[in-house]
């Protein structure tokens, strides 16, 4: 039965690596009729920021990948957030120290400094490990009365895991195979600290055994406490779960991960975590389908030329061993027509519905109805909604400039003659539909011997204001007889 989690901080919003984490955790689960469980790694009170919690909730629930288990869906593993589970931890640092596998360490920040910057000035660097742990003040070189003293005087101290020395650790990740690790490089890592908290490692161990994780799915970034988690894993003579760590997501151009500093290039958030923060992409206008279409081939693929999936679609092909192990390279480009590819997926009315809400902002008020006519005729071309204004403005105002260079090219000598004449044809038209109109119009083109680009290209400048759009006569069927005569005689006056 497997199990798995996304584990965050609460230190923010959810950029869009923390989400691809969480999607193919939820995708993982879901391929294997698991359960997808959120659990809120807050033991570190100093990074903790209000409305986290709430905020990533909301993320997972707005791209369609809500979790089975968590905070507010209790099932019998909870409770999920690691500081109401503080009190448990303790008594597994302890068992560790009891198994040999840990011990008190009472250093002072100061005396660490002092070893580490001596260390620098020899050109070394220092390892808190067999090393050097006897030169250190803890457990293993202070008498045990020494250390019962120092307990009972209420001095600070860090519980620290005793890592191995000269051992050769074989790990294995379903991503990137095995990896071999000498325990010489190693530090004694802390697990637990005076003020009654454990660390992240420790933390994070003992509540993936409690929760009967199955599999760990995280960012390359963890791959480093990978051994650690293994060793731990060892001492307390638990079965481990099986690791999977995602590649990087790099940077559009240039060397390194995408950043929050690559904002408007993709490292924004979902959304933002409050009103003084930068846009998202729910307000940039992406769909969720298309977040999630596109941060899935971010580090998967599929084997396939397929491009567009549905949620279903992905759960039905995705498969740990498609992970690449290389960074991805986070592309905008392709965002932005994975969004144009899932907006034409969208009914006309349900754009339509959202493009009335941007249209008050332009001063226009029209129907439902209208809109999703026009909507129909332009989104083709559209990436977004907020696109549908450049698309078609002119289905909304009667323009009032014309673009300079094809004036200059379409514009001739008898044109305004011919476009008198269009009026009068227009005029004669009753059924004012795009079928009667063109084969009326064309019928006259016919007739007097005229050519069509004498009469097409000045005709689309007078309605559209440029030489784009769709089809001319689908658009003076939408803006009417009246309005399409208007234009023409605005336009030769
Ligand atoms: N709390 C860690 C994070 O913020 C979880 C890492 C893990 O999944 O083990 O990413």
């Amino acid at each position: 039965n497997v199990r798995v989690r996304f584990a965050p901080s609460p230190t923010g919003p959810l950029h869009i690596g923390g989400l691809r984490t969480a999607l193919f955790n939820y995708l993982f689960a879901k391929k294997h009729n698991g359960t997808f469980i959120l659990r809120i790694e807050d033991t570190d009170q100093n990074r903790y920021v209000e409305g986290a919690e709430a905020y990533i909730i909301e993320a997972l629930n707005w791209c369609g990948i809500p979790f089975d288990e968590g905070p507010g869906k209790e099932g019998k593993f909870g409770p999920y957030r690691q500081s109401e589970r503080k009190n448990l931890y303790k008594d597994y640092a302890l068992q560790l120290i009891e198994k040999g596998k840990a011990y008190y360490a009472f250093d002072t920040a100061e005396r660490l400094d002092f070893h580490r910057k001596d260390h620098e000035e020899k050109g070394k660097t220092f390892i808190y490990n067999w090393h050097n742990r006897l030169k250190l003040s803890n457990s293993l070189s202070l008498s045990t009365e020494e250390v019962k003293a120092k307990l009972e005087a209420g001095e600070d101290y860090v519980i620290r895991f005793k890592s191995p020395q000269d051992e050769e650790l074989l790990l294995t990740d379903i991503i990137r195979g095995e990896i071999k690790i000498d325990t010489n490089i190693l530090d004694d890592k802390v697990l637990f600290k005076s003020d009654g908290m454990p660390t992240y490692h420790l933390a994070n161990i003992v509540d993936d055994h409690l929760m009967q994780i199955t599999h760990v799915i995280r960012g390359e970034e963890w791959l480093p406490s990978l051994a650690l988690h293994q060793l731990l894993y060892d001492a307390f003579e638990w079965k481990a779960p099986q690791f999977a760590h995602l590649p990087l997501i790099m940077k559009p151009v240039g060397k390194g991960k995408l950043s929050k500093r690559d904002g408007e290039k993709g490292g924004f958030p979902v959304f933002p975590l409050s009103w003084n923060q930068s846009q998202g992409y729910r307000e940039a206008g992406f769909f969720p389908e298309s977040v999630i279409n596109f941060l899935a081939l971010l580090g998967w693929n599929p084997g396939t030329e397929q491009e567009i999936f549905t949620l279903d679609e992905l759960i039905n092909s995705f498969s740990l061993e498609r992970v690449n192990k290389s960074g991805a390279r986070f592309d905008p480009e392709k965002n932005n027509w994975y969004n144009q590819q899932w907006l034409q997926r969208k009914s006309d009315a349900d754009l339509a519905e959202l493009f009335l809400q941007y249209l008050p902002s332009k001063n226009i008020e029209t129907s439902k109805d209208y809109v999703t006519k026009v909507v129909s005729l332009i989104k083709e071309r559209a990436s977004f909604v907020s696109d549908f204004w450049e698309l078609g403005n002119y289905f909304f105002e009667t323009p009032t400039s014309y673009d300079e260079k094809a004036v200059k090219k379409q514009w001739k000598e008898d044109t305004p003659e011919i476009m008198n004449e269009v009026i009068s044809i227009l005029e004669a038209i009753d059924d004012f539909s795009s079928a009667t109109i063109e084969t009326t119009i064309k019928d006259w083109i016919g007739k007097k011997e005229l050519s069509f680009g004498k009469v097409m290209p000045p005709f689309r400048l007078v309605i559209v204001g440029e030489m784009k759009g769709p089809h001319l006569f689908d658009i003076l069927e939408l803006i009417g007889k009246e309005e399409s005569i208007h234009r023409i005689q605005i336009a030769i006056s």
